[in-house]
């Protein structure tokens, strides 16, 4: 039998890619966004200064190298859970390098921890607690699961510390408008504000949590990126039942487009039912990460001294980095929290309102829109990480502005990287004396910028 319609027979109820509700509202993650626009606009011959995209842009470690290149025969699909030998490999990096008791088990690895981070999302009940600001992905990752978001505030005037008083204040306030957190994530060092949680905070929120039975999800991606000032603790040294803590190669290892993370769940029976529901959801979205990558990837968590030594020389490049520029910015007199990890600055121009406003400025998003246009500096607005849209603060990363000042061929950029992780690797110069001539001239920008605005 064969059926045949005419145009008029298809009723708009079977119109072909019609979208869902939620997929009708989405937008792209504005990190993803940005970084792709400055792409475009440099295709299309406008220079552009890239502060609006985190990614730590150091070449490859050799040894990784090598062993991507050893392990590309590997075609074969890997366990949903990851590799035994990498999961064996990052409990001992975590036991190693955060203190952390941990075996195999608890371990899972996936294509990123940001796919990751979703599927804790998903699988853990309640809704979630998030400091303000955080990254631009978790809200989203939240609301997609079905989750309410409840902002905790946090102030620039004590760097976006997070005190018991306000998740206590927080938590009423959810219950009293019929929300159910459960969850609170925490991401420290913080992308967007670089800040740190001392010993005394990591000890105060974990003690918080377990008092009201709320799971911790500590995003550690940063760990291994504190400047040297402030030392990276992981909640779960306090509270190991009820913190789930992830990570992955991005930062680090300077190696995010190979997308592998992972993430340690509590070693308890616990741990093992909630294992067992990510093993359920990877296994019918992603499967496994790549294999070769993750044959890879265990030379990275395995004890390397040339290694380390290349991730020590990255954390000082990026703190020398973060210091330089938050130093200008300070002296423009721009408030913004001492940065202490990672790659971000997280500068409050509030200072500049009242000529922003003669200029028609007056979000973040219009200060960021400005800066793009009249002076080809990409950032990223406040609102895109949960602040009050007229708050004017913006997310600056400084990671994309270690190479040569002039345009070089992708050898000589490469070159130029190695030297200045050579020299950063040299702990008895100062980190004062790195070459970071572009970073330099950027540094220059804002002064201009500020100049013309202030
Ligand atoms: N958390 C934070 C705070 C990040 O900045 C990133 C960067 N992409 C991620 C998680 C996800 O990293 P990945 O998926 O590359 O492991
Ligand atoms: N983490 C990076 C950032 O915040 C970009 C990668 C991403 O968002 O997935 O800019």
């Amino acid at each position: 039998m064969s059926i045949t319609t005419t145009p008029s027979d298809i009723s708009p109820v079977t119109a072909p890619l019609s979208l869902t509700p939620s997929a009708r509202q989405g937008t792209a993650s504005a990190t993803l966004a940005i970084n792709e626009l400055v792409a475009q606009r440099r295709a299309a011959g406008h220079d552009t200064l890239h502060m609006g995209f985190g990614e730590a842009s150091f070449p490859l470690h050799p040894t990784l190298h090598a062993a991507l290149a050893d392990a590309a025969t590997r075609t074969s699909y890997a366990p949903v859970l990851g590799l035994p030998a990498l999961r064996q490999a990052i409990a001992a990096y975590l036991a190693r390098t955060r203190q952390l008791d941990l075996s195999a088990n608890s371990i899972i690895v996936a294509p990123g921890s940001k796919p990751l981070l979703y599927a804790l999302l998903q699988v853990l009940e309640g809704d979630l607690l998030l400091p303000t600001p955080s990254w631009v992905s978790y809200a989203p990752q939240a609301r997609l699961a079905g989750k309410r978001v409840i902002g905790v505030a946090t102030s620039p005037d004590d760097a976006h510390q997070l005190s018991a008083a306000a998740l206590s204040a927080a938590l009423a306030q959810a219950h009293a408008a019929g929300a159910n957190p459960r969850i609170l994530l925490v991401n420290s060092p913080s992308n967007p504000t670089g800040s740190m949680f001392s010993e005394a905070d990591v000890a105060a929120l974990a003690g918080w949590a377990r008092e009201n039975g709320i799971t911790l999800i500590s995003d550690e991606i940063y760990a291994e990126l504190a400047h040297g000032w402030r030392e990276h603790i992981s909640p779960a040294r306090f509270y190991p039942e009820g913190t789930i803590v992830t990570g992955g190669l991005s930062k680090a290892f300077s190696a995010g487009g190979w997308r592998l993370g992972y993430a340690a769940l509590p070693a308890t029976e616990t741990g093992a039912r909630l294992r067992a529901a990510i093993q359920a959801l990877a296994s019918e979205i992603w499967s496994a990460a790549a294999t070769p990558i993750q044959q890879a990837a265990c030379a990275a968590f395995t004890p390397d001294a040339e290694i380390e030594a290349y991730v020590r020389a990255s954390a000082r490049v990026h703190g020398e980095a973060a210091h330089r520029m938050h130093t200008t910015l300070v002296g423009l007199d721009i408030t913004c929290p001492r940065p202490a990890g990672a790659f971000y600055l997280y500068p409050d121009f509030a200072s500049w309102r009242p000529t922003l406003a003669v200029r028609g400025i007056h979000t973040s998003e219009e200060l960021a829109r400005h800066l793009l246009d009249q002076w080809s500096i990409a950032t990223l607005p406040g609102v895109a990480f949960g602040d009050p849209p007229d708050a004017l603060r913006l997310r600056l990363s400084v990671s994309m502005l270690y190479g040569p000042a002039t345009a070089a061929t992708g050898d000589e950029h490469e070159a130029a990287l190695w030297r200045l992780l050579a020299q950063a690797g040299d702990e008895r110069t100062p980190t004062s004396t790195l070459p970071l001539p572009l970073l330099d001239a950027a540094c220059a920008r804002w002064s201009e910028v500020a100049q013309a605005l202030a």
